[in-house]
């Protein structure tokens, strides 16, 4: 078996889309366990031309490459279908052996929408800080059984049994609990009709497309969304995402064996982000924060907002990468942090000897930094391990040390090219 995985330590946005589109080359399944339209991976493709995907994996820019939307991602019918035009767009066709959605994927409707953006909206100062685009309600309504898959829409069956019922809900809840326009069940029905017919050629049982490539010795990769703090289980609940974001969610969001997955890598930025709230123990207010932020481009890739910036916290990083049976990591933007000054790293929480369960517990916090040096050179053209300048060569091994986990792999630009072994 040889099926490796790529989960992002953190809270999201490490820059996975580059090491996936990176280890893509040398695989024949690029695959999605979780999530949906709310992740946003960048790719600089080698032209210089910058791609942002939302719910396709990364395998679509290399030829050759199946890619699989598994059972677990919510799928938006329509961003889907416009995610593969903007690609046609830009000279890049994915026909349908190359893209196969399994018939068990929940279908995001416009009531998720609706209602994900009209809670955040009436939450304000409580708001999770979702992506709104109705990822949470779809797991909801998913949990709670009353879901829609592709397999009902791709049967051919009227709809209306299962979008009465839940318009009926939903419009209730949108019209009297957030003053919002109810949605017409009929117009969605027709409007998933149109689709169908374009999505019929990449429906797929894709468990079982991937126990046979597995069997065939085939090699998979497969492509985390958000983080491992995100984990609607294991995360910083409940300003997490509302699905298994960590290693773990493979098996269920897939179809596969445990037994078949060989490595875990994570990915993490050489500092640490947060979008939205929650709890952010090593993040830097004021023109500290901002210079990270500008220095690093942070601004979110689906939404546009900017996100929080702080030191890196080890003690975050080493619970997500245990977590998630993490054996190795790659670094990513480790050239943000030229020009930073004097560096600190989160080194542990102090009197806490696990990370806390709650976003409440986080409050009591007492962090413990060490000092580092840091330096002045840019990074963008440093193509090894020895041509990185000392102090950001002690970095590295200094995070190596605090999280008890290899890196093996270092970047240090957005482009294709700019990365290197430790
Ligand atoms: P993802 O959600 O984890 O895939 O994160 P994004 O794709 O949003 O990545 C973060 C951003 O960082 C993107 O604009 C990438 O092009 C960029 N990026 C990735 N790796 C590096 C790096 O090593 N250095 C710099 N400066 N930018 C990077």
């Amino acid at each position: 078996m040889a099926a490796d995985c790529i989960v992002g330590a953190q809270w999201g946005d490490e820059g996975k889309g580059k090491v996936i589109d990176y280890f893509a080359r040398a695989a024949d399944y690029v695959v999605r366990w979780a999530g949906g339209g709310n992740a946003g991976h960048t790719i600089i493709l080698p032209d210089g031309r910058k791609f942002v995907l939302h719910l396709l994996p990364a395998g679509v820019f290399h030829e050759g490459v199946v890619n699989v939307l598994g059972a677990g991602v919510v799928l938006d019918p329509w961003l889907v279908l416009e995610e593969l035009r903007a690609l046609e767009e830009v000279g890049l066709q994915v026909p349908p052996e190359r893209l196969r959605i399994s018939l068990r994927a929940h279908l995001v409707l416009p009531w998720h929408k609706a209602l994900d953006q009209a809670r955040e909206r009436v939450a304000e100062k409580d708001a999770i800080g979702t992506t709104g685009k109705g990822i949470g309600p779809c797991y909801e309504d998913k949990a709670a059984r009353r879901g829609l898959r592709l397999a009902e829409l791709v049967s051919g069956k009227s709809l209306a049994p299962i979008l009465e019922p839940l318009a009926r809900e939903k419009n209730l809840l949108l019209r009297e609990l957030y003053g919002a326009d109810p949605i017409d069940p009929a117009q969605v029905e027709a409007s998933l009709g149109e689709v169908r017919e374009r999505l019929l050629p990449f429906v797929d049982d894709g468990g079982a497309l991937l126990r046979k490539a597995l069997g065939e010795g085939r090699k998979i990769l497969f492509e985390g969304a958000q983080g491992i703090l995100l984990d609607l289980d294991h995360g910083t609940y409940p300003y997490v995402t509302s699905s298994s974001a960590s290693s773990g969610g493979v098996f269920s969001g897939t179809g596969i064996p445990f037994s078949a997955l060989d490595r875990v890598i994570g990915v993490a930025k050489a500092y640490t982000t947060r979008v939205g709230e929650g709890p952010f123990p090593s993040e830097l207010q004021g023109p500290p924060g901002e210079r990270l932020r500008k220095a690093g481009g942070e601004f979110g890739a689906t939404t546009g907002r900017p996100r929080r910036c702080g030191w890196l916290d080890c003690a975050a990083l080493r619970y997500a990468l245990s977590l998630a049976g993490a054996e190795e990591m790659v670094l990513t933007k480790l050239d943000v942090l030229s020009g930073q000054g004097p560096l600190k790293i989160l080194a542990a929480y102090e009197g806490l000897d696990r990370f806390p369960a709650s976003a409440g517990e986080v409050g009591g916090l007492r962090p413990r930094y060490e000092e580092m040096e840091g330096w002045d050179e840019p990074l963008a053209g440093v193509r090894s391990f020895r041509d990185l300048p000392g102090p950001a060569r002690d970095y590295v091994a200094r995070v190596e040390e605090l999280t008890g986990v290899r890196i093996s792999m270092v970047s240090v630009g957005p482009g294709r090219e700019e990365v290197f072994p430790r």
